[in-house]
């Protein structure tokens, strides 16, 4: 195996990826936004930085704590204990945004930001892709490590192997982030909720973040998709009057900014690591494989790697 693709720098292609270059294969990457990180993102505005997505990861395989321990030594990930949490569960961050946690996974890798997939085809030369900047390959294999719902309509041409894709569930979540010229009077860092807020914290509470008071607040799966469609600074607007009944009276933002993530976890996950088709040529991984985390996404990279390796 020569060349392969990977579609999708979130913790899942980076995951298949990195294993990809342990073993010697050549492997292209690509992503159709402008950084690293898929539901890991950092949301940067002027004077400050907020996590947009997963606020933090917990750990129980052994081969993804040896990849957390490595960013750990490496200054690329540290613990976080915000005031206000119920659970005992190490929490894991990225520094200085959560993407941070993939820097090592991504070290050497050859990554073509800004570019969406839109077709896998098949050749006599092995597997081309039809992309919004014109054709890339032919390639040996490929891996589609996108969100379930998006790498449906790639898979659907590759046959019976990814027909469970269509099983898979997921559902949505509206981020808001909030700053502040000076911090609220909210004394814990981390609360939960029962709707419309899921959850909010206070990100400059995490380590590495600027000291700008600045918030980020969930709603709830049935919330977001509630409001998917209206304007999301709209929405946003709505999510900080809730909070405002959490946290007590809240002065106006400095800054706000509301973020739909459309597929944010996984509701129904397939219950195998990954899929693989065309004699183990093209193979499909994501959170959805396995569960609604980080670790899942890492876990099914990886199985997926290990897949077209085989
Ligand atoms: C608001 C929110 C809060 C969360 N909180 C937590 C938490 O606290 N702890 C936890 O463990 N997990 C949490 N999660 C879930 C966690 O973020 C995900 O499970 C994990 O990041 C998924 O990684 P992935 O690689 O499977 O997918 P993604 O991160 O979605 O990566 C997929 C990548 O593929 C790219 N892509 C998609 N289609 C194409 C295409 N056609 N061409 C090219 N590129 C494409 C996308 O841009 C993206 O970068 C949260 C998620 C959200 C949204």
């Amino acid at each position: 195996m020569e060349s392969i693709a990977v579609i999708g720098a979130g913790m899942a292609g980076l995951s298949a990826a990195a294993r990809l270059r342990e073993a010697g294969v050549a492997v292209s990457l690509f992503e159709k936004s402008r950084g690293l990180g898929g539901r890991l993102a950092t949301r940067r505005f002027d004077g400050g930085a907020a996590d947009l997505g997963a606020a933090y990861v917990t750990v129980r395989d052994q081969t993804f704590q040896n990849v957390v321990q490595e960013a750990i030594f490496a200054g690329h990930a540290t613990g976080w204990a915000p005031t206000g949490r119920t659970s005992d569960e190490p929490w894991i961050i990225g520094l200085p945004g959560m993407s941070g946690l993939l820097r090592g996974l991504a070290r050497d890798l050859d990554i073509t930001f800004r570019i969406r997939v839109e077709r896998i085809g098949s050749t006599s030369e092995g597997y081309a892709l039809q992309t919004d900047k014109g054709g890339r390959g032919p390639f040996d294999a490929v891996i589609a490590a996108i969100p379930a719902p998006q790498a449906e309509p790639l898979l659907d041409a590759h046959g019976k192997p990814f027909g469970d894709i269509a099983d898979v569930r997921m559902r949505s979540t509206l981020a808001g982030v909030y700053t502040f010229a000076e911090p609220i009077g909210m004394e814990a860092d981390f609360v939960r909720s029962d709707g419309p807020i899921d959850l909010a914290y206070r990100n400059n509470s995490k380590a590495g973040r600027p000291d700008t008071e600045t918030w980020v607040v969930h709603g709830t799966q049935d919330w977001s998709e509630s409001v998917l469609e209206d304007d999301p600074q709209m929405s946003a607007g709505w999510l900080l009057e809730a909070f405002g009944g959490i946290a007590g009276a809240v002065p106006k933002p400095v800054w706000q900014s509301g973020h739909r993530w459309r597929y944010a976890f996984v509701e129904t996950s397939l219950g195998v690591a990954c899929l693989s088709g065309g004699n183990h040529r093209i193979a499909a991984c994501g959170d959805w494989c396995l569960g609604a985390r980080v670790e899942a996404a890492y876990l099914s990279g990886r199985a997926a790697a290990e897949a077209v390796l085989a």
